[in-house]
């Protein structure tokens, strides 16, 4: 029998509609040609379609289709924000503000601009694993040319003031990046409103195809980012590439649903996490990690006392999880973002992140604490035997 899936934040299979429309991207019959071609019908049809898939995303962001940038997804957004707007007010100054919590992709682009010469300050989070505003005020200097936070995190899904932290920097004449990779179709955003001037977005966490993302760029005040992929001038110059018409359809196609079925979708998924909880909880000496409240509904990243966090996940194969985050889990180091809140190697090595999604069942919770109960039960009667 299959694993119970319980990994939604590190991808989520692609929903059916979405398939379908993908599908009619690809053969003879539909949508193949390339949405660039502008001399012939199937050139104009295709850019159609990337041009309403580019007002869906926009739609679901509250922001101006001519605002998003397409990608190859949330790394490539990352890098073309952090690496592009450094290099666009590099003038201005050299000094970046982040967070030691980020996604790889956000702190190894800006590991690259560190070595570039570009001065990085890390700012550790909470013990409950939000972004202290008062500590990116206090870190803000006169050659400080750009802020980036994640809007949830992908480890814990702790959700960051983004409304705070963009409106200081604002005030400062500093640009504001956000990695949304975890929470598009999951939280509302009304970039109207929200202090942003770039975001990262990625489609396979919200039912969508892997390979395919998008940044948003503000246009009034507009934003200024340097290329980092040159070529044919597609995306107005910003990012070359013949554009991929099934990709960025089923991005499109995976926004709109989750802008129709959010409301619905995540009180559902949050009791089916707040059942998980439960039920671990109840296995004993188990601790949540991050934030009570100021979460996404899906996530649940648990420490476990009293076992030895190298034998948990080879004592679960009949869940899928992730330990620390799936883009790092084949090294043996604890989790950077759990480390950054605080927690000890041993507690650090002993979590685990669960996620719910679109077709968790209740059976699957049953059965995912059944297995969890069973293995804890081994591995702690383990450890005092020996
Ligand atoms: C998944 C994820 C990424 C990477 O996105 P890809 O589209 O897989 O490149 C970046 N940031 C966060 C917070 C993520 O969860």
């Amino acid at each position: 029998m299959n694993p119970v899936y319980l990994d939604y934040a590190a991808t989520t299979p692609v929903d059916p509609k979405v398939i379908e429309a993908m599908v009619g991207c690809l053969g003879q019959d539909g949508l193949f040609g390339n949405p660039a071609s502008r001399s012939h019908l199937y050139g104009w049809l295709a850019e159609d379609a990337v041009e309403t898939a580019r007002r869906q995303v926009a739609d679901l962001i509250h922001a101006d289709p001519r605002e998003v940038v397409w990608t190859s997804g949330a790394t490539e957004a990352n890098n073309l924000a952090l690496k592009g707007a450094a290099q666009a007010r590099r003038a201005q100054g050299r000094h970046i503000i982040s967070m030691a919590s980020e996604h790889k992709a956000v702190l190894d682009a800006l590991g690259a601009l560190a070595r570039e010469g570009w001065d990085i300050t890390l700012l550790a989070p909470l013990s409950d694993g939000r972004a202290d505003p008062a500590a990116i005020q206090a870190a803000l200097r006169e050659d400080t040319v750009l802020v980036s936070v994640m809007h949830a995190n992908n480890e814990t899904g702790v959700i960051n003031d983004i409304a705070a932290i963009g409106a200081l920097c604002r005030a400062q004449g500093v640009l504001f990046h956000v990695d949304a990779a975890q929470t598009l179709g999951k939280l509302p955003i009304d970039l109207r409103t929200l202090p942003v001037d770039l975001m990262s977005l990625c489609a396979h966490k919200l039912y969508g195809p892997k390979g395919v993302g998008a940044l948003y760029v503000r246009r009034a005040p507009g934003v200024r980012i340097e290329a980092q992929i040159h070529g044919g001038g597609h995306e107005r110059g910003l990012r070359s590439g013949t554009l991929a018409t099934h990709q960025l359809v089923g991005f499109g196609a995976a926004c709109a649903l989750s802008g129709e079925v959010m409301q619905t979708e995540q009180p559902r998924i949050q009791a089916l996490r707040d059942q998980l909880w439960a039920g671990l909880q109840a296995l004993g000496n188990v601790h949540l990690n991050g934030h009570p409240d100021a979460r996404l509904a899906g996530h649940l990243n648990v420490a476990f006392g009293g076992v030895d966090g190298e034998l948990l996940l080879t004592a679960l194969p009949g869940i899928a999880v992730s330990s620390g985050s799936a883009c790092t889990s084949a090294s043996l180091d604890p989790s950077h973002v759990l480390k950054a809140m605080g927690l000890d190697d041993t507690l650090a090595h002993a979590s685990l992140r669960f996620s719910v999604g679109r077709y968790t069942a209740e059976a699957d919770i049953r059965k995912a604490v059944d297995i969890v109960g069973e293995a804890l039960q081994r591995l702690r009667n383990g450890a005092q035997v020996s």
